[in-house]
């Protein structure tokens, strides 16, 4: 059997990479990775399904037995992606998702070069602040500095494989599922496809 692809959502935050996933699994054609995390739980969320919820001591333990693919820390919390559910994924043939931030996202380039790293972006920084004033849970000054963060981290984007500019919901999903599509149409790792003609 053919194995799966491991799919990177990253980018700036604000650029709706976790609305653009939610639309993704709903296909029922990825397995998404459930992260490990030492952050509360919010209102609402679900240990096993939106993250597992962990001590400190258990994601250095985790650390040190090498049981992520990327780990990283944001605004005092640690996030992780545990190794294992992916690799048993992939090795059952299902596509898996990641959606984590961008130092993650450079590491598991690093860890696993085969993964295909996708770039969302919003359309514009004046799109990004509106949408985060929107979200009315940051200040003005909050807003200016992630607005000039994701300026900063754009820049970085070169380290992706391809990008997609996430203006209307369902045209970005639909670029990110192309994406997909062509990747399982590389010419590498063919030698089944081969086999199959010289069967005949
Ligand atoms: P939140 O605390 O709002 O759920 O997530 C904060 C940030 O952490 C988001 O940008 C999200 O993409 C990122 N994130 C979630 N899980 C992981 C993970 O396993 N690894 C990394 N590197 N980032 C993650």
């Amino acid at each position: 059997m053919q194995q799966g692809k491991l799919f990177v959502i990253s980018g700036p935050s604000g650029a709706g990479k976790g609305t653009i996933c939610r639309e993704l699994i709903e296909t029922g054609d990825f397995a998404l990775s459930v992260s490990m995390t030492t952050r509360a739980p919010r209102s609402g969320e679900t240990e096993g399904v939106s993250y597992f919820f962990v001590t400190e001591d258990e994601f250095v333990r985790c650390i040190e037995e090498g049981g992520f693919l990327e780990h990283a820390q944001i605004y005092g919390n640690r996030y992780g992606t545990p190794k294992a559910p992916v690799l048993r994924e992939l090795e059952a043939g299902r596509d898996v998702i990641l959606e984590i931030e961008m130092d993650g996202a450079s590491q598991v380039k690093k860890n696993w070069p085969q993964a295909v790293l996708i770039f969302i972006l919003p359309p514009s920084l004046k799109v990004l602040k509106e949408r985060l004033r929107g979200r009315g849970t940051e200040t003005e000054e909050q807003i200016e500095l992630r607005s000039s963060r994701c300026l900063k981290e754009i820049r970085l984007i070169s380290g992706y494989d391809y990008y997609v500019i996430n203006d209307e919901l369902d045209a970005a999903v639909s670029d990110v599922l192309s994406i997909v599509r062509s990747e399982h149409l590389r010419t590498e790792g063919c030698e089944e496809l081969i086999r199959k003609y010289e069967e005949e």
